[in-house]
């Protein structure tokens, strides 16, 4: 499984790769904004999954979400939204527009590997 990371905060990117590393997903790659990450789709997909943030300067992860659904069919790519407990009402716009699910921020390995089984990404 080949994997896009989108958020501003590099930290966070890389707490998503070791935890995506210790699900035995070392396939990543990361993009800073929406912008980015539909440059990313373009050069580096195709991916299986794209975890979004809300929050980014330039594109936000809600403007990616539906730009990635013009061209890109949840069949083909998953969008999980990575959110905190402040944005929860968006999510609903988000799901709306095409994200298949979220995960609540701080997360664990554990939360994670049960929305990517919950999207039938990873065996249980
Ligand atoms: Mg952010």
């Amino acid at each position: 499984m080949r994997v896009l990371i989108v958020d501003d905060s590099r930290a966070i990117r890389a707490i998503l790769a070791r935890a995506f590393k210790e699900l035995g997903v070392t396939d990543t790659a990361e993009a800073a904004d929406g912008k980015d990450a539909l440059a990313a789709l373009a050069a580096k997909g195709p991916f299986q999954l794209a975890m979004v943030d809300w929050n980014m300067p330039g594109m936000n992860g809600y403007d990616f979400v539906v730009q990635a659904r013009t061209t890109i069919p949840s069949a083909d790519m998953k969008i999980v939204m990575c959110t905190t407990e402040t944005e929860i009402e968006q999510v609903t716009k988000a799901l709306e527009a095409g994200a298949d699910e979220y995960l609540m921020k701080p997360f664990t390995v554990a939360a994670l590997q049960s929305k990517l089984e919950m999207l039938g990404l990873v065996g249980n």
